[in-house]
Protein backbone atom coordinates (compact mmCIF):
# COMPACT_ATOMS: atom_id res chain seq x y z
CA UNK A 1 0.00 0.00 0.00
CA UNK A 2 2.90 2.42 0.46
CA UNK A 3 2.77 6.08 0.91
CA UNK A 4 0.28 6.57 -0.73
CA UNK A 5 -2.66 5.43 1.03
CA UNK A 6 -4.35 8.57 2.44
CA UNK A 7 -5.38 8.77 5.83
CA UNK A 8 -7.64 6.87 7.65
CA UNK A 9 -9.73 9.48 8.72
CA UNK A 10 -9.83 10.51 5.32
CA UNK A 11 -11.28 6.93 3.60
CA UNK A 12 -13.79 6.51 6.67
CA UNK A 13 -15.21 10.16 5.40
CA UNK A 14 -15.27 9.82 1.30
CA UNK A 15 -16.71 6.02 1.96
CA UNK A 16 -19.52 7.73 4.75
CA UNK A 17 -20.25 10.32 2.63
CA UNK A 18 -20.43 8.43 -0.78
CA UNK A 19 -17.48 10.77 -2.23
CA UNK A 20 -14.94 7.42 -2.81
CA UNK A 21 -13.27 7.77 -6.10
CA UNK A 22 -15.27 5.06 -7.43
CA UNK A 23 -12.05 3.68 -9.34
CA UNK A 24 -10.05 3.61 -6.18
CA UNK A 25 -9.59 0.02 -4.22
CA UNK A 26 -11.54 1.70 -1.14
CA UNK A 27 -14.63 1.91 -3.25
CA UNK A 28 -15.02 -1.78 -3.35
CA UNK A 29 -14.21 -2.01 0.55
CA UNK A 30 -17.62 -2.96 1.88
CA UNK A 31 -16.27 -4.46 5.51
CA UNK A 32 -13.59 -4.39 7.72
CA UNK A 33 -11.86 -4.70 10.85
CA UNK A 34 -8.81 -3.13 12.44
CA UNK A 35 -7.25 -1.69 15.87
CA UNK A 36 -7.02 1.56 15.79
CA UNK A 37 -3.98 3.48 17.71
CA UNK A 38 -5.80 6.10 19.96
CA UNK A 39 -4.78 8.86 22.30
CA UNK A 40 -6.67 11.21 24.26
CA UNK A 41 -5.23 13.67 26.09
CA UNK A 42 -5.62 16.72 24.65
CA UNK A 43 -8.95 18.52 22.92
CA UNK A 44 -12.50 17.41 22.87
CA UNK A 45 -11.51 13.89 24.03
CA UNK A 46 -8.99 14.48 27.01
CA UNK A 47 -8.88 11.62 29.60
CA UNK A 48 -5.52 12.78 30.84
CA UNK A 49 -6.48 13.61 34.28
CA UNK A 50 -8.42 10.58 34.92
CA UNK A 51 -5.27 8.59 33.74
CA UNK A 52 -3.85 7.00 36.95
CA UNK A 53 -6.75 7.68 39.08
CA UNK A 54 -9.01 5.33 37.49
CA UNK A 55 -8.75 2.01 35.98
CA UNK A 56 -9.71 2.09 32.84
CA UNK A 57 -8.99 5.47 30.98
CA UNK A 58 -5.90 5.39 29.31
CA UNK A 59 -4.07 8.64 27.56
CA UNK A 60 -2.88 5.93 24.99
CA UNK A 61 -5.20 2.79 23.95
CA UNK A 62 -5.71 0.43 21.31
CA UNK A 63 -9.45 0.42 19.93
CA UNK A 64 -10.98 -2.30 18.12
CA UNK A 65 -13.36 -1.78 15.59
CA UNK A 66 -15.48 -2.90 12.95
CA UNK A 67 -17.08 -1.01 10.14
CA UNK A 68 -19.63 -1.35 7.25
CA UNK A 69 -19.13 1.07 4.40
CA UNK A 70 -23.12 0.87 3.35
CA UNK A 71 -23.31 -2.71 3.67
CA UNK A 72 -25.08 -4.56 6.94
CA UNK A 73 -26.18 -2.48 9.19
CA UNK A 74 -27.79 -1.91 13.14
CA UNK A 75 -29.38 -5.59 13.07
CA UNK A 76 -26.25 -7.08 12.16
CA UNK A 77 -23.74 -5.36 14.33
CA UNK A 78 -25.83 -5.39 17.59
CA UNK A 79 -26.24 -9.19 16.62
CA UNK A 80 -22.70 -9.86 15.73
CA UNK A 81 -21.35 -7.66 19.10
CA UNK A 82 -23.61 -10.31 21.59
CA UNK A 83 -22.84 -12.84 19.97
CA UNK A 84 -18.72 -12.14 19.94
CA UNK A 85 -18.95 -11.37 23.96
CA UNK A 86 -21.59 -13.70 25.00
CA UNK A 87 -20.43 -16.96 22.54
CA UNK A 88 -17.13 -16.95 21.50
CA UNK A 89 -15.88 -14.91 24.68
CA UNK A 90 -18.30 -16.68 26.86
CA UNK A 91 -18.96 -13.66 29.07
CA UNK A 92 -22.06 -13.88 31.30
CA UNK A 93 -25.23 -11.98 29.96
CA UNK A 94 -26.14 -11.48 33.09
CA UNK A 95 -23.13 -9.42 33.86
CA UNK A 96 -23.98 -6.64 30.56
CA UNK A 97 -25.73 -3.60 30.04
CA UNK A 98 -26.74 -2.25 27.00
CA UNK A 99 -27.99 1.78 26.11
CA UNK A 100 -29.59 3.19 23.18
CA UNK A 101 -30.24 6.57 21.92
CA UNK A 102 -33.39 8.38 24.09
CA UNK A 103 -33.65 10.59 21.27
CA UNK A 104 -33.94 14.49 21.23
CA UNK A 105 -37.49 16.36 19.54
CA UNK A 106 -35.23 19.80 20.21
CA UNK A 107 -33.05 19.09 17.26
CA UNK A 108 -35.90 16.74 15.37
CA UNK A 109 -34.15 13.04 16.59
CA UNK A 110 -36.37 10.29 17.24
CA UNK A 111 -35.98 7.72 19.90
CA UNK A 112 -33.22 4.90 18.78
CA UNK A 113 -36.36 1.93 19.05
CA UNK A 114 -34.88 0.15 16.21
CA UNK A 115 -31.50 -0.57 18.24
CA UNK A 116 -33.67 -1.71 21.11
CA UNK A 117 -35.71 -3.67 19.14
CA UNK A 118 -32.65 -5.82 17.43
CA UNK A 119 -31.08 -5.96 21.40
CA UNK A 120 -34.52 -7.47 22.65
CA UNK A 121 -34.02 -9.58 19.52
CA UNK A 122 -30.94 -11.10 20.30
CA UNK A 123 -32.24 -11.71 23.78
CA UNK A 124 -30.84 -9.21 26.44
CA UNK A 125 -33.45 -8.64 29.31
CA UNK A 126 -35.29 -5.72 29.69
CA UNK A 127 -34.06 -4.36 32.69
CA UNK A 128 -30.48 -4.33 30.94
CA UNK A 129 -31.38 -2.07 27.98
CA UNK A 130 -30.98 1.79 28.89
CA UNK A 131 -31.74 4.78 27.30
CA UNK A 132 -28.78 7.85 26.80
CA UNK A 133 -28.65 11.11 26.16
CA UNK A 134 -26.93 13.37 23.26
CA UNK A 135 -23.92 12.93 25.14
CA UNK A 136 -23.80 9.41 25.94
CA UNK A 137 -25.51 7.44 22.66
CA UNK A 138 -25.35 10.40 19.64
CA UNK A 139 -21.90 10.53 18.30
CA UNK A 140 -20.43 12.93 16.63
CA UNK A 141 -16.12 13.34 15.30
CA UNK A 142 -16.66 17.22 15.25
CA UNK A 143 -18.70 20.04 14.11
CA UNK A 144 -19.35 18.32 10.62
CA UNK A 145 -19.77 15.09 9.08
CA UNK A 146 -20.85 11.91 9.01
CA UNK A 147 -22.74 10.56 12.97
CA UNK A 148 -25.40 9.00 14.24
CA UNK A 149 -27.08 7.47 17.40
CA UNK A 150 -24.49 4.57 18.95
CA UNK A 151 -25.53 1.75 21.36
CA UNK A 152 -23.06 0.65 24.12
CA UNK A 153 -22.15 -2.50 25.65
CA UNK A 154 -21.29 -1.90 29.44
CA UNK A 155 -19.79 -4.55 31.58
CA UNK A 156 -20.01 -5.42 35.84
CA UNK A 157 -17.08 -6.59 36.93
CA UNK A 158 -18.49 -7.39 40.33
CA UNK A 159 -21.88 -9.25 39.27
CA UNK A 160 -22.90 -11.66 41.21
CA UNK A 161 -26.54 -11.19 40.36
CA UNK A 162 -27.22 -8.00 41.23
CA UNK A 163 -28.39 -5.32 38.74
CA UNK A 164 -25.94 -2.35 37.97
CA UNK A 165 -28.02 -0.59 35.66
CA UNK A 166 -28.00 2.46 37.86
CA UNK A 167 -24.04 2.38 37.38
CA UNK A 168 -23.97 2.52 33.99
CA UNK A 169 -22.04 5.87 32.84
CA UNK A 170 -21.65 6.95 36.75
CA UNK A 171 -17.52 6.48 36.81
CA UNK A 172 -18.27 3.37 38.66
CA UNK A 173 -14.10 1.27 38.73
CA UNK A 174 -16.60 -1.84 38.37
CA UNK A 175 -19.08 -1.06 35.73
CA UNK A 176 -17.34 0.22 32.93
CA UNK A 177 -18.57 0.66 28.86
CA UNK A 178 -16.76 -1.73 26.96
CA UNK A 179 -18.11 -1.64 23.33
CA UNK A 180 -19.62 1.47 21.51
CA UNK A 181 -21.47 0.40 17.95
CA UNK A 182 -21.92 3.50 16.22
CA UNK A 183 -24.84 4.09 13.33
CA UNK A 184 -23.88 6.00 10.87
CA UNK A 185 -27.31 7.65 8.96
CA UNK A 186 -26.63 11.41 8.86
CA UNK A 187 -24.17 14.21 7.89
CA UNK A 188 -23.90 17.01 9.84
CA UNK A 189 -23.90 19.89 8.09
CA UNK A 190 -21.85 23.40 7.96
CA UNK A 191 -25.04 24.79 9.38
CA UNK A 192 -25.36 22.49 11.79
CA UNK A 193 -28.35 20.67 10.46
CA UNK A 194 -28.63 16.99 10.51
CA UNK A 195 -28.74 15.23 6.78
CA UNK A 196 -29.98 11.51 6.33
CA UNK A 197 -26.81 9.98 4.23
CA UNK A 198 -26.96 8.22 0.67
CA UNK A 199 -25.71 5.41 2.82
CA UNK A 200 -25.98 4.03 6.21
CA UNK A 201 -22.65 2.47 7.95
CA UNK A 202 -21.44 1.16 10.89
CA UNK A 203 -18.33 2.04 13.51
CA UNK A 204 -17.75 0.27 16.37
CA UNK A 205 -15.02 1.24 19.04
CA UNK A 206 -13.91 -1.87 21.51
CA UNK A 207 -11.15 -0.55 24.01
CA UNK A 208 -8.68 -3.42 23.62
CA UNK A 209 -6.88 -3.04 27.74
CA UNK A 210 -10.88 -3.05 28.96
CA UNK A 211 -11.71 -6.26 26.93
CA UNK A 212 -8.25 -7.65 28.18
CA UNK A 213 -9.33 -7.14 32.11
CA UNK A 214 -12.23 -8.61 31.60
CA UNK A 215 -11.14 -11.71 29.90
CA UNK A 216 -8.23 -12.06 32.11
CA UNK A 217 -10.95 -11.14 34.60
CA UNK A 218 -9.41 -8.84 36.79
CA UNK A 219 -10.00 -5.65 38.33
CA UNK A 220 -8.44 -2.87 36.70
CA UNK A 221 -6.68 -2.85 33.30
CA UNK A 222 -3.56 -1.92 35.17
CA UNK A 223 -3.83 -5.30 36.55
CA UNK A 224 -3.21 -7.20 33.40
CA UNK A 225 -0.41 -8.17 31.06
CA UNK A 226 -0.85 -5.35 28.56
CA UNK A 227 0.95 -3.66 31.56
CA UNK A 228 2.56 -5.79 34.02
CA UNK A 229 5.96 -6.17 31.72
CA UNK A 230 6.29 -2.12 32.06
CA UNK A 231 5.87 -2.11 35.90
CA UNK A 232 8.37 -5.16 36.09
CA UNK A 233 10.97 -2.83 34.86
CA UNK A 234 10.22 0.34 36.36
CA UNK A 235 10.52 -2.06 39.53
CA UNK A 236 13.71 -2.66 38.41
CA UNK A 237 15.05 0.54 37.36
CA UNK A 238 13.44 2.07 40.42
CA UNK A 239 14.25 -0.44 43.37
CA UNK A 240 10.71 0.58 44.40
CA UNK A 241 8.20 -1.75 45.58
CA UNK A 242 6.05 -3.57 43.46
CA UNK A 243 2.40 -2.77 41.83
CA UNK A 244 0.18 -3.77 44.67
CA UNK A 245 -2.64 -4.09 42.23
CA UNK A 246 -6.18 -4.30 42.72
CA UNK A 247 -7.93 -1.43 42.68
CA UNK A 248 -9.27 0.52 46.07
CA UNK A 249 -7.90 3.69 48.38
CA UNK A 250 -5.78 2.56 49.92
CA UNK A 251 -2.69 3.67 47.50
CA UNK A 252 0.29 3.69 50.15
CA UNK A 253 2.23 6.52 49.22
CA UNK A 254 0.97 7.17 45.94
CA UNK A 255 2.93 4.41 44.27
CA UNK A 256 0.64 2.55 42.37
CA UNK A 257 -0.48 6.00 41.08
CA UNK A 258 2.76 6.57 39.90
CA UNK A 259 3.47 2.81 38.28
CA UNK A 260 -0.44 3.31 36.34
CA UNK A 261 0.38 6.81 34.92
CA UNK A 262 4.37 6.27 34.34
CA UNK A 263 3.08 3.11 31.94
CA UNK A 264 0.68 4.76 30.43
CA UNK A 265 2.57 7.54 29.38
CA UNK A 266 5.14 5.85 27.89
CA UNK A 267 2.88 4.25 25.72
CA UNK A 268 1.77 7.44 24.46
CA UNK A 269 5.16 8.68 24.33
CA UNK A 270 6.37 6.04 22.48
CA UNK A 271 3.41 5.46 19.82
CA UNK A 272 3.16 9.51 19.08
CA UNK A 273 7.09 9.82 18.53
CA UNK A 274 7.00 6.40 16.45
CA UNK A 275 4.50 8.44 14.36
CA UNK A 276 6.19 11.75 14.02
CA UNK A 277 4.98 13.55 16.94
CA UNK A 278 7.68 15.93 18.46
CA UNK A 279 7.50 17.43 21.61
CA UNK A 280 7.16 21.37 21.34
CA UNK A 281 4.60 23.97 22.53
CA UNK A 282 1.98 23.50 19.88
CA UNK A 283 -0.86 20.97 19.19
CA UNK A 284 0.06 17.49 19.31
CA UNK A 285 3.85 18.64 19.86
CA UNK A 286 2.54 19.86 23.44
CA UNK A 287 0.60 16.45 24.30
CA UNK A 288 3.88 14.96 24.13
CA UNK A 289 5.58 17.53 25.95
CA UNK A 290 3.05 17.93 28.95
CA UNK A 291 2.19 13.97 29.24
CA UNK A 292 6.26 13.87 29.44
CA UNK A 293 6.60 16.37 31.83
CA UNK A 294 3.66 14.77 33.47
CA UNK A 295 5.31 11.41 34.09
CA UNK A 296 8.53 12.74 34.54
CA UNK A 297 7.67 14.71 37.49
CA UNK A 298 5.68 11.87 39.14
CA UNK A 299 8.89 9.27 38.79
CA UNK A 300 10.63 11.42 40.34
CA UNK A 301 8.37 12.35 43.36
CA UNK A 302 6.86 8.80 44.00
CA UNK A 303 10.01 6.20 42.74
CA UNK A 304 12.64 9.06 43.83
CA UNK A 305 14.50 8.98 40.73
CA UNK A 306 16.44 11.28 38.99
CA UNK A 307 15.08 12.57 35.88
CA UNK A 308 17.00 12.77 32.67
CA UNK A 309 17.10 9.35 30.98
CA UNK A 310 14.33 7.57 32.40
CA UNK A 311 11.55 7.06 30.03
CA UNK A 312 14.22 6.31 27.46
CA UNK A 313 15.02 2.89 29.89
CA UNK A 314 10.80 1.31 29.21
CA UNK A 315 11.13 2.20 25.82
CA UNK A 316 12.81 -1.50 25.20
CA UNK A 317 10.39 -3.20 27.00
CA UNK A 318 7.46 -1.89 25.43
CA UNK A 319 9.25 -2.60 22.02
CA UNK A 320 9.56 -6.19 23.01
CA UNK A 321 6.21 -6.28 23.99
CA UNK A 322 3.89 -4.56 21.02
CA UNK A 323 6.66 -3.88 18.70
CA UNK A 324 5.90 -7.28 16.68
CA UNK A 325 2.00 -5.94 16.14
CA UNK A 326 3.15 -2.31 15.86
CA UNK A 327 6.78 -2.58 14.02
CA UNK A 328 7.26 1.10 13.32
CA UNK A 329 7.89 1.57 17.60
CA UNK A 330 10.24 -1.38 16.81
CA UNK A 331 12.10 0.80 13.89
CA UNK A 332 11.77 3.96 15.25
CA UNK A 333 12.94 3.13 18.77
CA UNK A 334 16.29 4.66 18.86
CA UNK A 335 15.17 7.76 17.94
CA UNK A 336 12.27 7.72 19.99
CA UNK A 337 14.67 7.25 22.93
CA UNK A 338 16.87 9.88 22.00
CA UNK A 339 13.86 12.23 21.82
CA UNK A 340 12.55 11.28 25.22
CA UNK A 341 16.05 11.89 26.70
CA UNK A 342 16.76 15.06 25.44
CA UNK A 343 13.33 16.37 25.84
CA UNK A 344 13.37 15.20 29.58
CA UNK A 345 17.31 16.56 30.39
CA UNK A 346 16.16 19.68 29.06
CA UNK A 347 12.47 19.32 31.67
CA UNK A 348 15.29 17.89 34.39
CA UNK A 349 17.24 21.46 34.48
CA UNK A 350 13.84 23.88 35.61
CA UNK A 351 11.61 21.08 37.31
CA UNK A 352 13.93 21.71 40.93
CA UNK A 353 13.87 25.25 40.67
CA UNK A 354 10.14 25.00 39.80
CA UNK A 355 9.26 22.94 42.41
CA UNK A 356 10.74 25.10 44.37
CA UNK A 357 8.56 28.11 43.26
CA UNK A 358 5.81 26.15 43.46
CA UNK A 359 6.52 25.44 47.52
CA UNK A 360 6.82 29.35 48.16
CA UNK A 361 3.67 30.05 46.76
CA UNK A 362 1.90 27.36 47.75
CA UNK A 363 3.10 27.78 51.43
CA UNK A 364 2.19 31.70 50.67
CA UNK A 365 -1.43 30.98 50.16
CA UNK A 366 -1.62 28.54 52.66
CA UNK A 367 -0.27 30.94 55.25
CA UNK A 368 -3.09 33.39 53.73
CA UNK A 369 -6.03 30.74 54.60
CA UNK A 370 -6.17 30.51 50.95
CA UNK A 371 -7.57 27.62 49.25
CA UNK A 372 -6.52 27.90 45.43
CA UNK A 373 -3.00 28.45 43.98
CA UNK A 374 -3.44 31.84 42.13
CA UNK A 375 -3.76 32.36 38.29
CA UNK A 376 -0.54 34.69 38.36
CA UNK A 377 1.45 31.67 39.82
CA UNK A 378 -0.06 29.10 37.70
CA UNK A 379 0.74 31.18 34.87
CA UNK A 380 4.14 32.06 35.98
CA UNK A 381 5.16 28.52 36.44
CA UNK A 382 4.22 27.70 33.14
CA UNK A 383 5.84 30.85 31.32
CA UNK A 384 8.81 30.69 33.68
CA UNK A 385 9.54 26.89 34.60
CA UNK A 386 7.58 24.90 31.51
CA UNK A 387 5.01 23.54 34.35
CA UNK A 388 1.74 22.33 32.49
CA UNK A 389 -0.90 23.68 33.47
CA UNK A 390 -2.85 19.83 34.33
CA UNK A 391 0.85 19.23 36.42
CA UNK A 392 0.65 22.93 38.51
CA UNK A 393 -2.54 21.41 39.26
CA UNK A 394 -2.13 17.56 40.59
CA UNK A 395 0.84 19.57 42.61
CA UNK A 396 -1.39 21.84 43.83
CA UNK A 397 -3.98 18.85 44.96
CA UNK A 398 -1.23 17.02 46.55
CA UNK A 399 -1.58 20.23 48.93
CA UNK A 400 -4.85 20.50 49.34
CA UNK A 401 -4.90 23.49 46.81
CA UNK A 402 -7.53 24.31 43.78
CA UNK A 403 -6.83 25.93 40.71
CA UNK A 404 -9.58 27.83 38.71
CA UNK A 405 -9.30 27.65 34.97
CA UNK A 406 -10.97 31.36 34.50
CA UNK A 407 -8.34 32.90 36.50
CA UNK A 408 -5.53 31.03 34.58
CA UNK A 409 -7.05 32.47 31.39
CA UNK A 410 -7.01 35.84 33.28
CA UNK A 411 -3.38 35.79 33.95
CA UNK A 412 -2.89 34.85 30.57
CA UNK A 413 -4.88 37.36 29.22
CA UNK A 414 -2.79 39.89 31.03
CA UNK A 415 0.55 38.60 29.63
CA UNK A 416 -0.62 38.46 26.57
CA UNK A 417 -1.56 42.42 26.71
CA UNK A 418 1.94 43.19 28.33
CA UNK A 419 3.95 41.85 26.11
CA UNK A 420 1.67 43.65 23.04
CA UNK A 421 2.76 46.76 25.25
CA UNK A 422 5.55 46.10 26.02
CA UNK A 423 6.57 45.09 22.52
CA UNK A 424 4.46 48.47 21.00
CA UNK A 425 6.05 51.15 23.36
CA UNK A 426 9.84 49.65 23.44
CA UNK A 427 10.36 47.96 20.21
CA UNK A 428 11.13 44.78 21.69
CA UNK A 429 10.74 41.30 20.69
CA UNK A 430 7.64 39.60 22.73
CA UNK A 431 8.59 37.80 26.33
CA UNK A 432 6.47 35.37 25.76
CA UNK A 433 6.36 33.42 22.57
CA UNK A 434 2.96 33.50 20.67
CA UNK A 435 3.76 29.46 20.88
CA UNK A 436 3.65 29.52 24.59
CA UNK A 437 0.49 31.27 24.37
CA UNK A 438 -1.03 29.03 21.62
CA UNK A 439 -0.20 25.94 23.80
CA UNK A 440 -2.07 27.53 26.45
CA UNK A 441 -5.37 28.20 24.50
CA UNK A 442 -5.35 24.56 23.16
CA UNK A 443 -5.75 23.47 27.37
CA UNK A 444 -8.89 22.33 28.50
CA UNK A 445 -10.91 25.18 30.02
CA UNK A 446 -8.77 27.54 29.18
CA UNK A 447 -10.15 28.13 25.39
CA UNK A 448 -10.56 26.26 22.36
CA UNK A 449 -9.31 22.84 21.70
CA UNK A 450 -8.49 20.20 19.12
CA UNK A 451 -10.56 17.07 18.79
CA UNK A 452 -9.42 14.08 19.73
CA UNK A 453 -6.86 12.67 17.53
CA UNK A 454 -5.29 9.27 16.33
CA UNK A 455 -2.03 8.82 14.97
P1 LIG B 1 -15.86 6.48 28.54
O1 LIG B 1 -17.31 6.86 28.70
O2 LIG B 1 -15.47 5.31 29.39
O3 LIG B 1 -14.96 7.66 28.72
P2 LIG B 1 -16.14 6.89 25.75
O4 LIG B 1 -17.63 6.90 25.66
O5 LIG B 1 -15.48 8.21 25.81
O6 LIG B 1 -15.67 5.99 27.02
P3 LIG B 1 -15.93 6.00 23.03
O7 LIG B 1 -15.60 7.32 22.42
O8 LIG B 1 -17.33 5.51 22.86
O9 LIG B 1 -15.52 6.03 24.58
O10 LIG B 1 -14.87 4.94 22.51
C1 LIG B 1 -15.14 3.58 22.24
C2 LIG B 1 -14.48 2.65 23.23
O11 LIG B 1 -13.10 2.94 23.41
C3 LIG B 1 -15.06 2.73 24.64
O12 LIG B 1 -16.24 1.97 24.73
C4 LIG B 1 -13.93 2.16 25.47
O13 LIG B 1 -13.94 0.74 25.49
C5 LIG B 1 -12.69 2.61 24.73
N1 LIG B 1 -12.11 3.82 25.37
C6 LIG B 1 -12.55 5.09 25.26
N2 LIG B 1 -11.75 5.94 25.92
C7 LIG B 1 -10.77 5.18 26.46
C8 LIG B 1 -9.62 5.48 27.25
N3 LIG B 1 -9.31 6.71 27.59
N4 LIG B 1 -8.83 4.46 27.62
C9 LIG B 1 -9.10 3.18 27.28
N5 LIG B 1 -10.18 2.84 26.53
C10 LIG B 1 -11.00 3.82 26.12
MG1 LIG C 1 -14.66 9.19 27.41
MG1 LIG D 1 -18.96 6.81 27.36
MG1 LIG E 1 -18.77 5.73 24.37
Amino acid sequence: MGSTVPAQERVEEWTFLGTVDPTSNFSKLKRAVNSQKCIRAGGKHNDLDDVGKDSYHHTFFEMLGNWSFGDYFKEEAITMSWTLLTETFRLDPDRLYVTYFEGNPDVGLPPDTEARDYWLKVGVAEDHILTGDMKDNFWEMGDQGPCGPCSEIHYDRLGGGRNASSLVNQDDPNVLEIWNNVFIQYNREPDRSLKPLPNRHIDTGLGFERLVSILQDKPSNYDTDVFSPLFDRIKEITGARAYAGGFGDEDEGGVDTAYRVVADHVRLLTFAISDGGVPNNVGRGYVVRRVLRRGARYARRYFEVEIGSFFSKLVPTLVEQMGGMFPEIKSKAKEVMEILDEEEASFAKTLDRGEVMFGKMALKAENEGKGNLGGGDVWRLYDTYGFPVDLTKIMAEERGLSIDDGEVAEAQEKAREASKGEKKGKGEGLKLNVHDINALEKMEGVGKTDDSFKF
